[in-house]
């Protein structure tokens, strides 16, 4: 069996080389969006004429849709340079302080995960991201005291895979917060392709349409499978990749029809065949199946809700009857379960 996790291929994980080649870097290479990128090139623009720093952009939406890419690109048209860091590593104060005060003029930090920020930390930013200012406690115990240190302005661009999780007066201070919705197969098509040029790898239209169509709407999905079936073509096949070779790639990763992987159809089946379709909670599926709430709820369940293959309830989680025929099983008669 063949081991493919694409969810897993995050930051920590992936192939930064390939990564940074592939990375729009304009908006103009950003594919999709549209709403969201005409948005941020206006405020590009406004904050250029004004010679001001932009107002700072909260961007929220599951794994892989493209946040640190908008993060790039926005410091970039701006043509200011970009801190990087992410709400768990700044577990300090003292962290955060020496990012802003090393920031210049108009710089973009950008925090990943900012749903996950030490409270106290997000304390510090408040004024940090509204006056551009920070106090700063010097010594300890009696004779401490604090000293207030002007920053230079800057844009703070947070992202997030959870923004129900961020508290009220951190979101209030965002500006300009943009939710990043699921890619259609035509935009991931154009995605694929763009990277599939960009790796000089030859790709006819209908492999490219079918890894696009099993993305799971989502870019790193769809360039984690380019790679992959990259591989079976140069291994397997003539190297070009074809119809035939994306087909045997796609079932050897276990990728179905609809791009649903492994750990989607075991939640599905588990609901089905353990919890008679539901409602169940998401804690007792994640136990069943092997998965902490937290990545259900962030990667696997917003996209079968998407589907139409799972709804969310008062009383938990149930599968669709669409779900129940996608697994092939026959009705949704819970005391009964058949197969086709
Ligand atoms: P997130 O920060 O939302 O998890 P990333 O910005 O890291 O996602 O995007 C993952 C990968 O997908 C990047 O390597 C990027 O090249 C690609 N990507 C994301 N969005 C787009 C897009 N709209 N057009 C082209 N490539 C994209």
């Amino acid at each position: 069996m063949v081991d493919f996790d694409p969810h897993k291929n995050n930051k920590e994980t992936v192939d930064k080389d390939f990564e940074e080649q592939i990375r729009p870097r304009e908006f103009k290479q950003f594919a999709g969006q549209d709403k969201i990128t005409d948005n941020l090139k206006v405020f590009v623009k406004a904050a250029l004429l004004r010679g001001e720093s932009l107002d700072h952009v909260l961007l929220h939406g599951p794994p892989g849709l493209g946040k640190t890419t908008l993060a790039h690109i926005i410091a970039n048209e701006l043509d200011v340079g970009m801190r990087i860091t992410s709400g768990p590593v700044l577990d300090k104060p003292g962290d955060l302080a020496g990012l802003l005060t090393g920031l210049e003029t108009g710089d973009v930090l950008f925090i990943d995960e900012i749903h996950r920020l030490s409270p106290v930390v997000e304390e510090y930013l408040y004024s940090a991201m509204e006056d551009f200012t920070i106090d700063i406690m010097l010594d300890k115990g009696p004779g401490a005291r604090s000293v207030q240190i002007a920053l230079q302005p800057f844009t703070l661009i947070g992202a997030t895979t959870r923004s129900g999780l961020l508290t009220a007066p951190l979101r209030a201070r965002f500006g300009i917060q943009c939710h990043l919705e699921y890619y259609d197969t035509p935009v991931l098509l154009q995605i694929v392709l763009r990277s599939a040029s960009i790796l000089q790898v030859e790709i006819d239209t209908h492999a490219a349409q079918e890894i696009a169509s099993r993305s799971r709407g989502t870019p790193r999905i769809a360039n984690s499978l380019l790679r992959r079936v990259r591989d079976f073509a140069q291994v397997r096949g003539s190297g070009k990749i074809d119809n035939a070779i994306t087909q045997y790639a796609l079932d050897a990763l276990h990728i179905d029809k609809r791009g649903l992987d492994q750990m989607d159809n075991k939640i599905l089946s588990t609901i089905i065949h353990k919890f008679k379709g539901g409602p169940v909670g998401i804690g007792t599926i994640a136990t069943a199946v092997s998965e902490e709430i937290g990545t259900l709820e962030e990667v696997y369940e917003p996209f079968l809700i998407k589907e139409g293959l799972l709804q969310r309830t008062p009383r938990g989680r149930e599968a669709t009857q669409l779900a129940y025929e996608h697994l092939g099983v026959l009705s949704a008669d819970k005391n009964n379960i058949s197969l086709f």
